[in-house]
């Protein structure tokens, strides 16, 4: 999105997979945020989104937000996005958790993020400004006195250094690094990882969001069975047939946290949770989710006629790079967007649809940061030899998991950060580590619980919320401060 607003400025895009094969785009269910509808505003879309976030939202960028999200889905349909409309013809809206009005712009019932993908990719490919390089991994950044000169990938033949004065990180979230999650495994923030080496700050990496209902089944990443089907009047209960959300206001549309830790509760109390679809849609479930029906049968279970099982699942990050309303991170001619950037917008926790929504908000705002940016000198890149591959990610997901998930403390978050900090100082697991670490960091220094940063040893809010920054420097010096030397040896 970010290319196609720069054109016809000339832009080469790096791509790990194909383009559009990789991703949590392709598999976002819900839609997209925007205020759009006859009976709502910017300015209702904007308290949702920082009622949800929990105090920590920023204001300025919510209101930014929400006032350019109408114009990105014009930007989206106009781009070759058929999203679904209604018999007159203007645009279905569903409503979604803690939305107070019908806002949620759809393609092929759940099949938003796959329509949107195959609109983006064909109006890229067709863009002669913009340049495919696809299975080129981003590896390091090579920065010189805090501006950018250039980006080392590994491609199909090698290591090819590309000197530039400009990179804009789009490489997704974090799921990957977790052991129960809906994203894909290959989403472990690389994008972080690198930007933090190269000296970057990151904002918020504490705030990660579970979403309540995964599907319950074996398989990973485990598919997920959107917000919408409660919006569409599907309700919780336990095995014993018993709703336990219609006490808590908002009932099972309260915001994503406050229902993932009512099912994690139930779940450790050692009942099943279900999602009960039967009365409010019935029969006519495949019509409305034919994605999540499909996921719903290949586990032997018919949402139209039985409850589906479902339990939390680590979905969203709303920390990552810190960036400024233009998208802007602390390094010169370094910006982020999407999953990848915290701008601040979804505070602690995040208003379902608003991620699709904001990457295409702020792919529009870098491109004109882009535009007005002074060019600089890039390169020369000395030497870049291998750049190393640091992709395991499987010794951090058991630790993670259990230090950072639903309910977390000092305990567990201060042997992950040893652990952790050993980890990243093995060349091959180096990246995922580092994120991790980061994340285990900022949990453990947030002494309270806010949104989806929850603490049983300080279950307090905090009066004014403040936004966390952290650098890879200061969280492996905290893990020196922290964890056991004898551990992180060890380890
Ligand atoms: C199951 C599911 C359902 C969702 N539903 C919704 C929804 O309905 N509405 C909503 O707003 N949000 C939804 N979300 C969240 C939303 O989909 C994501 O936040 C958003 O798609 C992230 O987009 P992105 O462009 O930042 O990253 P991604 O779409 O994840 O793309 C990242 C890309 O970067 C590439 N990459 C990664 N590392 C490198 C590297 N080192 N070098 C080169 N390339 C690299 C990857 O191959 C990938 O192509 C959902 C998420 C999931 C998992």
């Amino acid at each position: 999105m970010t290319a196609l607003r720069l054109a016809p400025r000339r832009v080469l895009v790096l791509s790990r997979a194909p383009l559009g094969a990789e991703g949590s785009t392709l598999w976002a269910q819900g839609g997209v945020a925007a205020a759009i509808g006859a009976d709502d505003s910017p300015a209702l879309h904007a308290a949702d989104t920082i009622a949800a976030g929990d105090g920590l939202a920023d204001p300025a960028i919510a209101a930014q937000f929400a006032r350019a999200a109408p114009d990105a889905i014009e930007t989206l349909s106009r781009l070759g996005a058929r999203f679904d409309r209604a018999r007159d013809g203007a645009y279905a809206l569903g409503l979604e958790a803690a939305h107070s009005r019908a806002r949620i712009v759809h393609a092929g019932g759940d099949g938003t993020g796959r329509e949107i993908m195959r609109a983006l990719v064909a109006a890229a490919r067709q863009t002669r400004s913009i340049d495919i390089l696809e299975g080129f991994e981003a590896r390091r950044f090579v920065v010189e006195d805090n501006a950018v000169r250039g980006i080392i990938a590994a491609g199909p033949s090698g290591p090819a250094a590309f000197a530039t004065d400009k990179i804009v990180i789009a490489t997704g979230g974090i799921g990957g690094l977790f052991a129960d999650s809906t994203n894909p495994l290959s989403s472990f923030g690389q994008g972080l990882a690198l930007a933090a080496r190269a000296g970057a700050v990151m904002a918020d990496m504490e705030f990660v969001q579970f979403h309540p209902t995964a599907l319950d089944v074996t398989t990973r990443p485990m598919p997920l069975i959107s917000e919408a089907v409660r919006g569409e009047g599907a309700i919780l209960i336990d095995e014993a047939g018993d709703r336990f959300m219609d006490q808590t206001p908002g009932a099972e549309l309260a915001p994503r946290d406050v229902v993932a830790r009512a099912i994690w509760r139930r779940r450790a109390e050692g009942k099943r949770v279900f999602l009960d679809a039967r009365a409010a849609i019935g029969e006519g479930f495949a019509a409305r989710f034919p994605i999540i029906a499909a996921a719903c049968r290949a586990a032997g279970v018919d949402p139209a006629r039985e409850p589906i099982p479902v339990r939390p699942a680590q979905h969203y990050h709303m920390g990552g790079i810190a960036v400024d309303a233009e998208g802007r991170t602390s390094v010169a001619g370094l910006w982020a967007c999407g999953e990848a950037a915290s701008t601040g917008l979804h505070g602690a926790n995040r208003l379902a649809s608003n991620s699709l929504a904001e990457a295409a908000v702020f792919a529009a705002a870098i491109a004109r940061s882009i535009e007005a940016a002074p060019a600089r000198e890039p390169g020369p890149i000395r030497s870049f030899g291998a750049a190393p591959s640091s992709s395991v990610r499987d010794a951090v997901r058991p630790i993670l998991s259990r230090a950072a998930g639903v309910l977390r403390d000092r305990e567990r978050l201060g042997c992950a950060i040893g652990s952790l900090a050993a980890l990243a100082r093995f060349a091959s697991a180096a990246d995922p580590a580092s994120v991790g670490l980061m994340i285990a960091v900022a949990a453990l220094r947030r002494e309270h619980s806010l949104g989806a940063h929850s603490r049983t040893d300080f279950p307090h809010r905090p009066a004014e919320p403040i936004h966390s920054r952290l650098t890879l420097a200061e969280a492996f010096a905290d893990a020196e401060a922290v964890a056991p030397r004898s551990l992180v040896r060890q380890a």
